[in-house]
């Protein structure tokens, strides 16, 4: 049976520098056929996907630099079906800025199912290491490892949310996404530490049945 919803409003906030545009512009058609919206001055970026219940278009908005989150103004937020909140895990100031950000979005969003992403998981000088990430945990949010760089885990939360958005547990995307060839490329070394810790790999698991 085909979705009867084809397109979802994707917010992806953060602070400035830990990856956004970056990680956006991995996706080739997403980046191709972005349109401005000049009132609040923000991009919006149609990045399609097909699941084996057939096309979803998560339409994803970009804060186009406006990074301060006093100045982002309630347009952004309005009307979103989900979210992504974005941090570097090189950079602590960038992880306490998580909590302001959610705060943000609860603002006006009730209920948005919303994934936490700490990015920039390729630099082996890591500030925050997985055992320390425990915001998700408390707050019930999705959390995935991300390096925008070379592509790792790129559609994790993209399928996290699908299935959230449509209910579909079992929705898969049946295509690999059209992405820019990685930057970096992750060693055999960095993949074998980026392993979750048991605790987390459970809930994450948990989270995924819902
Ligand atoms: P934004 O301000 O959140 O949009 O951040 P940008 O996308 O402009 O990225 C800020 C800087 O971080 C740039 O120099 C990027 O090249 C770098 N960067 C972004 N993602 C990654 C990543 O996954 N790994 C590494 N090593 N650098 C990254």
């Amino acid at each position: 049976m085909e979705l009867q919803k084809l397109d979802y409003k994707l917010i992806l906030v953060g602070d400035g520098g830990v990856g956004k545009t970056t990680f956006i512009k991995r996706h080739l058609t997403g980046e191709f056929e972005k349109k401005y919206i000049s009132t609040i001055g923000v991009e919006v970026h149609p990045i399609l996907f097909f699941t084996n219940y057939g096309p979803l278009r998560f339409n994803l908005w970009d804060t186009a630099g406006q990074d301060d989150q006093n100045s982002l103004g309630d347009g952004y937020y309005i009307a979103s079906h989900c979210g992504i909140i974005m941090f570097d895990v090189t950079s602590k100031t960038t992880y306490k800025s998580v909590p302001k950000w959610h705060k943000n979005i609860l603002r006006i969003c009730d209920n948005l199912p919303i994934v936490l992403v700490g990015n920039k998981v390729d630099i082996s000088d890591r500030k925050i290491k997985a055992q320390q990430i425990l915001y998700h945990m408390r707050h019930n949010l999705q959390y995935y490892d991300i390096s925008s760089k070379s592509s790792y885990q790129f559609e994790k939360p993209f399928i996290y949310l699908a299935r959230r958005m449509t209910g579909k547990t079992d929705l898969k995307f049946v295509e690999p996404p059209a992405l820019l060839p990685p930057e970096v490329v992750l060693t055999s070394d960095m993949l074998a530490k980026l392993q979750k810790t048991k605790k987390t790999q459970k809930y994450e698991k948990d989270l995924e049945s819902i």
